[in-house]
């Protein structure tokens, strides 16, 4: 549900956004063509997923380098 998603990524919620399915969304970009607000939502989450990805890769890199 983009709709949902937009609330919690305007909020910087991204904890709630992936629960909500962030992860799965497939940038086909039909939540923005059919905005009535004109809202670029799927620019939107992908940004917000690279975000996520590198804070993963970030926290990966962390952790290996404590063992
Ligand atoms: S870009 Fe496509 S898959 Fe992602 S939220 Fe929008 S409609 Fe769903």
């Amino acid at each position: 549900m983009p709709q949902v998603l937009h609330r919690y990524l305007f909020r910087e919620a991204y904890d709630e956004a992936v629960k909500a399915g962030l992860d799965i969304c497939v940038d086909c970009s039909l939540c923005t063509y059919l905005c009535p607000s004109k809202i670029e939502l799927a620019e939107q989450f992908a940004e917000a997923k690279e975000q996520l990805r590198k804070e993963r890769k970030e926290l990966k890199a962390a952790m290996a380098g404590e063992e």
